[in-house]
Formats: C-alpha cells, structure tokens, sequence
C-alpha cells in the first residue's frame, strides 16, 4: 500500500463516490515546505509558527519572518498556508521568553492567553504573514482559544494590521484545541473563517491526561468517545454556517480514525508530510456511507479501548 499510496501521492483524495478531502501537511519549519508538496500535499494545514522562533537566539523581527514565510508561500505556487500565530507555554517554552513560575503551566498563560499580553509581538507576526503572502492564499488561526471573546480580541489585532498594510482579506481562525471552544463552536462559527481541531491538546484537556505522560500514554487516545462528540460537535455547527473544519492533531494521520473523522464530515486533514501519501490512499479507498456507519458506531462506545476494537474488522 506505502508504494502504491506514493505513486498516487498527486491526485486527490476523493472517497470512492465522489466526496473530496483537503490533506495538507504540518510543519514546523518552513524550508520543508518543497518536501510536502513533493509528497502531495494539497497545502499547509498547520505551520507550527513557535518553531521558527525557537530557532532564534531572540524574536525574529519583522525582515526575518517575512523571509522564512515568504519562502513556504514561494514553494506552495498557490496553495494554501495556514500558519498558527505563536503558541508558547505549557509544553513549549521560548528561552527569551520568560514564563511566570505557575502552579499549573498548562491551565496558565500559554496560546493566544500569552500572546495576547505582548500584543507587539502578535502584531508584527501578522504584519509578517500578511507582507509575505501578499495576494496568496494565507489562512490565521489563534492557538488555544477558549471562547469567543479571547478570538475577537486577537482578530482584533488582524483587522488592525490588515488595515495599517493595506492586506488583502485573509481568513481568520480558531484551533479547537480547549474542550470549551467545541462547546461553544455554535457561538464562535458565525463569526469564524474555519476552524482547525487539535486533538493533541483537545483530548489531553477532555481526559485530563497530560499529553506527555509516559505511565498514562495508552489512555491518552483521541479516539475516545467524548473527544469524537466534541469533533462532532464541532463540525456540525461550523457546517450550519458554512465554514470548513480541518483537524490538525495526530489523530489525523491514524489510519484507524480516518473513516471515522471522513464521517464525521471534516473538510480537512494536515498530517505529517511524511504520512500524506498513505491519508490520501486511505481516503481512496472509503465511501462516504461506510465512514458514516464507522463513525456512528465509534459514538455508540464508551472508552477509547471499544472504539478501536469496534473498528478493527474495517
Ligand atoms: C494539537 O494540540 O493537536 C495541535 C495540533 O497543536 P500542537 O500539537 O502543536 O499543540
Ligand atoms: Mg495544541
């Protein structure tokens, strides 16, 4: 299948009766942007902008962002970039960036939270972004949003920017990522863009279960029952406001839960580069109504454990 998959690497990933996915890469470094569209990436679906930081002895000013984003939109020829403005603390710690002592870093100041109390440094990675891509297609989402409020404070900033530069319009976004936000998706999609589930740090808030955790790493699964209802959850509200909904957590590449999220009805799927390729194949072989069934039964089951023992003869 892996060599089959890559010979086909280019075409689209459409199920068997005709219902089309986006499979964009994630990345973290925007010289590896040549490598996704080579593996047939139909764009970047999450450009894990902190890393590009953390390659710096201090924040790249505005000159250098605009040459490291400018660089992944030159390899894309027009397809899209969706770049996540920075996304510190927790578990991603900027050396130049000192962090308050805290109790629980994860439930602290991290995500647009942090951001949102150095907005000069948001403001020039927008004005970065909007510079480099110009008239190309550039998609913003806010990482570790929890409602409403926190998104307009941070499109706030956007707008600001967009209008200082003169930019042309881009999509704005949210990462679904807090188990509050997928909650409220019906209060955010009307005035959201798109919405990008990270099911990294959706199922470590849902279960509470630190994502790193060695001794509880099998439990740790986001297929679970309750992290699949909040995708759901999620997608039906955006889909009642047309709006597209990706998921850009690891949950994406896992080929056991690609029927299941193709029947939850996600628009998008960004993985790994490296894994592009075989998503696409597994999207290839589905139709919509068998995905559909896979993910209604997934709904019925109670733990993570029954899910993919439900799904194991598909
Ligand atoms: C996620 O939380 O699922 C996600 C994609 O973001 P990160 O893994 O970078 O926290
Ligand atoms: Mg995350």
């Amino acid at each position: 299948l892996q060599a089959a998959a890559y010979d086909h690497r280019h075409r689209p990933a459409t199920t068997r009766d005709g219902h089309s996915i986006e499979v964009c890469a994630n990345l973290g470094n925007t010289a590896h942007t040549p490598d996704a569209v080579e593996r047939g990436a139909d764009g970047i679906g999450l450009l894990r902008t902190e890393f590009i930081f953390m390659a710096h002895p201090e924040a790249p000013d505005l000159d250098t962002q605009v040459w490291e984003y400018r660089h992944a939109f030159d390899a894309l020829n027009g397809l899209p970039l969706v770049a996540r403005t920075l996304d510190v603390g927790g578990d991603k710690p900027l050396d130049y960036w000192p962090l308050p002592q805290e109790d629980n870093p994860f439930l602290g100041l991290r995500g647009i939270r942090l951001s949102l109390t150095r907005p000069e440094i948001l403001e020039t990675q927008v004005r970065a972004l909007l510079t480099a891509a110009g008239d190309r297609p550039l998609r913003i989402m806010f990482p570790m949003v929890k409602d409403l409020e926190e998104f307009r404070a941070a499109r706030e900033i956007v707008k600001r920017v967009q209008a200082e530069v003169a930019a042309a319009d881009v999509q704005v976004g949210v990462m679904i990522e807090v188990p509050s936000c997928a909650l409220l998706a019906g209060t955010l999609a009307p005035e959201v863009d798109f919405f990008s589930i990270g099911t990294n740090d959706l199922t470590q808030y849902t279960l509470a279960i630190d994502r790193g955790h060695g001794q509880l790493s099998a439990e740790s699964d986001a297929l679970h029952p309750a992290v699949l209802r909040l995708i759901q959850m999620t997608v039906e509200a955006a889909h009642a406001h047309q709006r597209w909904v990706g998921v850009c957590g690891e949950l994406a590449s896992d080929p056991q839960a690609i029927p299941v999220l193709v029947g939850l009805a996600v628009d998008e799927l960004s993985v790994t580069s490296r894994r592009v390729p075989l998503v696409k194949a597994c999207i290839r072989e589905l139709t919509l109504d068998e995905a559909r069934a896979q993910a209604e039964l997934a709904l019925t089951k109670a733990s993570a454990a029954e899910v993919r023992d439900a799904l194991e003869s598909f």
